[in-house]
């Protein structure tokens, strides 16, 4: 049934789906979002980073982020026992935005998806994508929704934004073991009730256990009096026995500065717990596909990272299936997957020398240079695809060379 023919499908409306969907909309293109829940729906990501307002500009999705009232955020704090480090991402070295927002998932991702669709991006919600088929004139999308009934939709392009649903990954026999261990992160909304003066609520708390350096606390204030609090840790510290909230509550009350901080705190729902969210893919490209954001690799929570590089990669894929619908050929692998790899990598290294333990000690260590620190600042803010930067340019030797000045 070739009636229901787009230029362009994208499976899932979360912020990568409406980036790329919004670009080739306004670039003239026919696009259907397929998207398997109703907004609002909870996700996890509340952190942004100043370099994904780029891409939400770039999209003509800011104003309505800007408009929203979400909680202004220029910086992070880190703290490790007693001692705390701050960034400023204002005092970043790579020129951009220098603030963005803290977000609920629920509120942001449905001010983006209705946005798009204002535009005029046509979104479907309520159907989940089962199937595709690459015919030799077109892309047969599968689908059913919610009573069960089956769609097929035809397009030139599919783009799969579907997170960490990871559609095309597991249809098409993608995925490969992502280079991070496993491990798991418990997380929930509070009422959080601080009372401290000096809490910066314009900042994300990072908080490093006293024992365990491998094992981090995010608390990621909101704009109405709540915050998400949340914990990562390896499989081992984790009793699979006991239940998710009061593990979670086990594990602050071990981290004497945090448990202060949040002593008031009412706990708005249960804990959840995602275990083993890193992946990895064999190729982010294919004959009349591409993959975006998590539905790609992702990482690591630490460094709020996930958003930006979902929507780095949706803003970079937009510009070529717009080519690609138009006729021309184009180069994926240069033109895609070298430059996305670039940034990712970057924060692959920073994440690495996080887990080892050297980047906590450069992050702490009180006599940098000023212009180091900047450039540092830049990648905390995301600004991880910028090559003037040395440790963009050349972030493992840089990092080395830091270790050790700073160990
Ligand atoms: P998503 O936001 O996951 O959207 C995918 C959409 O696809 C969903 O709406 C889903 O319903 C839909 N979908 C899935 N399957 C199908 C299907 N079969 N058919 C149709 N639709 C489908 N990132 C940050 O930037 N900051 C943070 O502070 C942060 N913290 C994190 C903490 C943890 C513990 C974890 C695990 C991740 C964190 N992330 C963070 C990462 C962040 O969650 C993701 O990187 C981000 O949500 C990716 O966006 P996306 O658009 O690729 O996918």
């Amino acid at each position: 049934n070739q009636q229901h023919a787009f230029d362009v499908i994208v499976i899932g409306a979360g912020p990568s789906g409406a980036v790329v969907s919004s670009i080739l909309n306004q670039q003239g293109l026919s696009v259907l979002v397929l998207e398997k829940a109703h907004f609002p729906r909870f996700s996890i990501g509340e952190s942004l980073l100043p370099q994904a307002m780029t891409y939400l500009e770039a999209a003509n999705l800011l104003q309505p982020v800007v408009e929203a009232g979400f909680q202004y955020k220029n910086g992070a704090v880190f703290r490790r026992a007693s001692r705390c480090t701050q960034f400023d991402f204002r005092e970043k070295f790579s020129s951009g935005w220098g603030t963005t927002y803290q977000v609920k998932r629920a509120a942001f991702d449905k001010v983006l998806a209705d946005a798009a669709e204002q535009q005029g991006v046509q979104i479907k919600y309520g159907y989940t994508v089962t199937a595709v088929n690459f015919l030799a004139e077109a892309v047969e999308v599968c689908c059913v929704d919610e009573q069960g009934n089956a769609y097929r939709f035809y397009s030139q392009f599919l783009a799969d934004a579907s997170g960490f649903g990871r559609v095309l990954p597991r249809l098409l026999d993608l995925e490969t073991p992502s280079c991070f261990p496993v491990r798991q992160s418990l997380f929930t909304h509070i009422k959080d009730n601080i009372v401290d003066e000096n809490f910066d609520r314009n900042k994300i708390l990072i908080t490093i256990h006293p024992k365990y350096q491998d094992v981090w606390y995010w608390l990621i204030p909101f704009s109405d009096g709540t915050s998400s609090i949340g914990v990562v840790v390896p499989p081992a510290l984790m009793d699979e026995d006991e239940d998710n909230t009061h593990q979670l509550q086990q594990f602050i009350s071990e981290a004497t500065e945090l448990a202060e901080l949040t002593a008031n705190a009412e706990f708005i729902n249960p804990a959840q717990k995602i275990v083993g969210y890193s992946a990895n893919v064999s190729k982010l490209w294919g004959d009349r596909f591409v993959l975006l954001g998590n539905a790609a690799e992702f990482l690591d929570p630490v460094f709020s990272s996930g958003v930006t590089i979902a929507l780095k990669s949706a803003h970079l894929a937009a510009g070529l299936i717009a080519k690609q619908v138009a006729g021309e050929t184009v180069d994926w692998q240069t033109r895609y997957h070298q430059p996305l790899m670039k940034g990712i990598d970057t924060f692959r290294c920073f994440v690495e020398s996080w887990y080892d333990g050297s980047l906590q000690n450069i992050l702490f260590f009180r006599q940098k240079e000023q212009g180091v620190e900047r450039m540092i600042c830049s990648i905390l803010a995301g600004y991880a695809w910028d090559e003037a930067n040395p440790y963009v340019a050349d972030c493992s030797r840089r990092l080395n060379v830091l270790k050790e000045l700073c160990s």
